[in-house]
C-alpha cells in the first residue's frame, strides 16, 4: 500500500515539474489549468465543536487561501458541495439551516448537489434555502410528478479564466425511500445513468464544455457493492460511456475517498496523510469524508483536450490525531498546521450560534437512568426510551396505544438533567404527531404489515401498550392496552408523519378515513412529557 501511495506521489511530483509554467500557459492556448475545492455532508456543522475541530469560519481562511494560490498559478476554481446541508445539530436545525446556506455563500460556493437531507424540511422551507444561497442547488433527475419538468436546476456552465466548465446535479433515488413522503410525494427520482447520459450530449452539442463535472449526492461505494443502498458514483460512472464525465465530486456515503489501489479502500488513511482519490472509467471521484472537516482540493492540467490530475489532496480543517506518545499514551495534536477562523465569518456566524444555543440549553427535565436510543438497539429490540416516546405521542392525541419505527430514534438519553437539546439529538427530523381512528378489523390487518418488519432496519416497530404474539409468521393475540382486540371497537393509534406517510415501508395512512394531523412535532411533544413528568423513572417504561 504504502508503495503505491509513493508512485503516485512520485508521479504527481513529476507531473509538477514537467509542467509549462503559468506564463507559458497564459500564452499558450492549449494548456489550461483548473482547481476544484469540495466538502460535502455538512449536516448543519456551520460552528466548529468543543475541539475546536472544523467549522465554516476556519474553512473560509483555507479556501480564501487555496483558491489565492490557485488564482496566482493561473487557475480557474471551482468550489463545489456534494450536497445534505441539513439536519444533525439543533443550533442550525432550529433555524433551518440558514446559518449554513449564508456561510456556504460567504465562503463562495459556486454550486452543489441537493442532498437527501434538503428534504427533511417542507418545500418551502427549502425555497427559503434557496433564497439564502447566492449559488444554485443542482439537481438533474429531480422531476415534477405533475408536469414532468426538472424540478430543478439540472446544471449550470461556468466561464473561468478561459475554461468553459459544465456542473451538473445528481440526488440519490433513495431519497423516495428515506425522505419524508409528505414532503416528496410530489417529486420523482429518476435513475441517474439514463438521465445524466441524455443531459450531457445536450450540454456537449450545445455549449461544448471544456470539462464535465456531476456534483452528486449518491454515496461512494467501492468496487460498486452498494449493498441495499441505490447505486453511487461507482456504477455511475461504469455505465456511462466515458468521456461523458471528466469527475464526480460526490457526498453522502460520507467518507474520504482514498484508495489504496484499484477498488481498494485505504483503511490506514488519517488527517494530514495522502490520499489518491477513485477512477473508474476514466472518470475521478472525489469526496471529502462530511461536515467540512476537509477540504478537498484536485489541480487539473488540461492539454490538447487531455484532462491530466496533477495533484489531490484532502486538506484537514483543524483536525485533531492521536500521537503515541514514548510511555506509551496518545496526546491529541493538530494534523494541520492551525488555521485562524475568519474574523468577519466567525462573528456573523457566532449570532446564529448563541440564538440556536440560547433556545436549546436550559433544562426541560429529569430522568433517574439511561433511556436506550443507540442505533444497534432500537432497530433490534424493544426499548425504554421507544416508550416513552410513544407515550409523550399517545398523551398529545390521546391514543390508546401507539407505534414507531426503530429507525426514527437517533440518540439515547443519559441519566440526570434532561434538555430540549437532548430531545433533538434523539428527534432531529422535526415529523408531526398524528393519529388514525379506526376498528378493531382494520387495525388488525394493519398490524399483521407492521408486526412482519424484521430486525436490523429502520422499519423495525417499536410500540407500547400493545402485545401481540406472532406465531410461524400469523399474528396472534392482540392487545391493546392489556385487552384483547375487539374488531368491533374503534382504537386511536398515535404515529408520527413520518410512517404515517409510508415512510420505512409502512402502509399509508394519510388519505385514509379517520386520519388527523396536529401541528406538534415528535421532539416538542418529547419535551413537553418531560415538563410534565420529571423525574422520568426508567423503570416504568422497561420494556417487558
Ligand atoms: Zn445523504
Amino acid at each position: 500500500m504504502r508503495i503505491l501511495f509513493s508512485i503516485f506521489i512520485l508521479l504527481s511530483i513529476s507531473a509538477c515539474s514537467n509542467n509549462q509554467s503559468p506564463a507559458d500557459s497564459l500564452s499558450n492556448n492549449q494548456v489550461k489549468y483548473l482547481t476544484v475545492l469540495h466538502t460535502n455532508d455538512n449536516h448543519g456543522r456551520f460552528w466548529h465543536n468543543e475541539k475546536g475541530e472544523y467549522g465554516m469560519a476556519a474553512r473560509k481562511t483555507l479556501i480564501d487561501e487555496l483558491r489565492n494560490d490557485a488564482k496566482q498559478q493561473g487557475h480557474a476554481v471551482l468550489l463545489l458541495s456534494g450536497g445534505d446541508i441539513n439536519t444533525g445539530i439543533p443550533e442550525s436545525d432550529l433555524q433551518f439551516a440558514e446559518p449554513d446556506f449564508k456561510g456556504m455563500s460567504l465562503i463562495g460556493y459556486d454550486a452543489m448537489a441537493l442532498g437527501n437531507h434538503e428534504f427533511d424540511n417542507p418545500l418551502d422551507i427549502l425555497k427559503k434555502q434557496q433564497q439564502w444561497a447566492n449559488f444554485p442547488l443542482l439537481s438533474a433527475n429531480i422531476f415534477d410528478k405533475k408536469t414532468g419538468k426538472n424540478a430543478f436546476q439540472a446544471y449550470k456552465i461556468f466561464n473561468k479564466q478561459g475554461l468553459k466548465i459544465a456542473v451538473v446535479g445528481l440526488t440519490t433515488t433513495d431519497t423516495a425511500k428515506i425522505g419524508n413522503p409528505q414532503y416528496i410525494g410530489g417529486l420523482e427520482f429518476k435513475e441517474p445513468v439514463a438521465v445524466t447520459k441524455a443531459l450531457v450530449e445536450n450540454i456537449k452539442a450545445q455549449y461544448q464544455p471544456d470539462i464535465t463535472i456531476a456534483v452528486t449526492h449518491m454515496g461512494h461505494f467501492v468496487d460498486a457493492n452498494y449493498g441495499i443502498n441505490a447505486p453511487g458514483d461507482v456504477t455511475l460512472a461504469r455505465l456511462l460511456p466515458s468521456n461523458t464525465l471528466d469527475m464526480i465530486i460526490g457526498g453522502h456515503s460520507q467518507e474520504p475517498i482514498c484508495m489504496a489501489g484499484e477498488n481498494i479502500n485505504d483503511d490506514d488513511f488519517r488527517p494530514g496523510k495522502a490520499c489518491k482519490p477513485d477512477q473508474q472509467n476514466g472518470t475521478w471521484i472525489m469526496q471529502a469524508h462530511e461536515w467540512g472537516k476537509y477540504v478537498g482540493k484536485a489541480e487539473f492540467k488540461l492539454e490538447n483536450g487531455q484532462l491530466t490530475l496533477l495533484d489531490y489532496k484532502l486538506l484537514p480543517v483543524n483536525l485533531y490525531i492521536h500521537e503515541q506518545q514514548a510511555d506509551g499514551t496518545t496526546k491529541p495534536v493538530l494534523a494541520n498546521e492551525y488555521i485562524t477562523p475568519n474574523p468577519e465569518l466567525e462573528a456573523f456566524l457566532a449570532e446564529y450560534q448563541a440564538k440556536g444555543a440560547k433556545q436549546i440549553e436550559g433544562k426541560i427535565g429529569f430522568v433517574d437512568a439511561k433511556l436506550e436510543g443507540d442505533r444497534n438497539k432500537v432497530r433490534f429490540e424493544q426499548t425504554n426510551l421507544a416508550r416513552v416516546i410513544i407515550q409523550a405521542q399517545m398523551n398529545t392525541v390521546g391514543a390508546d396505544f401507539g407505534v414507531i419505527s426503530g429507525g426514527g430514534i437517533r440518540d439515547s438519553i443519559t441519566a440526570g438533567e434532561v434538555s430540549y437539546k437532548d430531545i433533538l439529538k434523539v428527534h432531529p427530523f422535526k415529523n408531526r404527531i398524528t393519529y388514525m381512528d379506526w376498528k378493531g378489523q382494520e387495525l388488525w390487518d394493519y398490524l399483521e404489515i407492521v408486526t412482519s418488519f424484521p430486525p436490523d432496519a429502520g422499519a423495525y416497530l417499536q410500540y407500547h401498550k400493545l402485545s401481540f404474539i406472532r406465531d410461524n409468521g400469523e399474528l396472534k393475540q392482540v392487545r391493546i392496552n392489556g385487552e384483547p382486540l375487539n374488531v368491533e371497537q374503534t382504537y386511536r393509534m398515535s404515529i408520527n408523519s413520518y410512517n404515517a406517510s409510508g415512510g420505512d415501508g409502512y402502509p399509508i395512512l394519510v388519505d385514509r378515513k379517520g386520519y388527523v394531523s396536529t401541528d406538534e412535532t415528535d421532539a416538542q411533544a418529547l419535551k413537553r412529557f418531560f415538563e410534565a413528568n420529571s423525574p422520568v423513572k426508567v423503570a416504568e417504561f422497561s420494556p417487558k
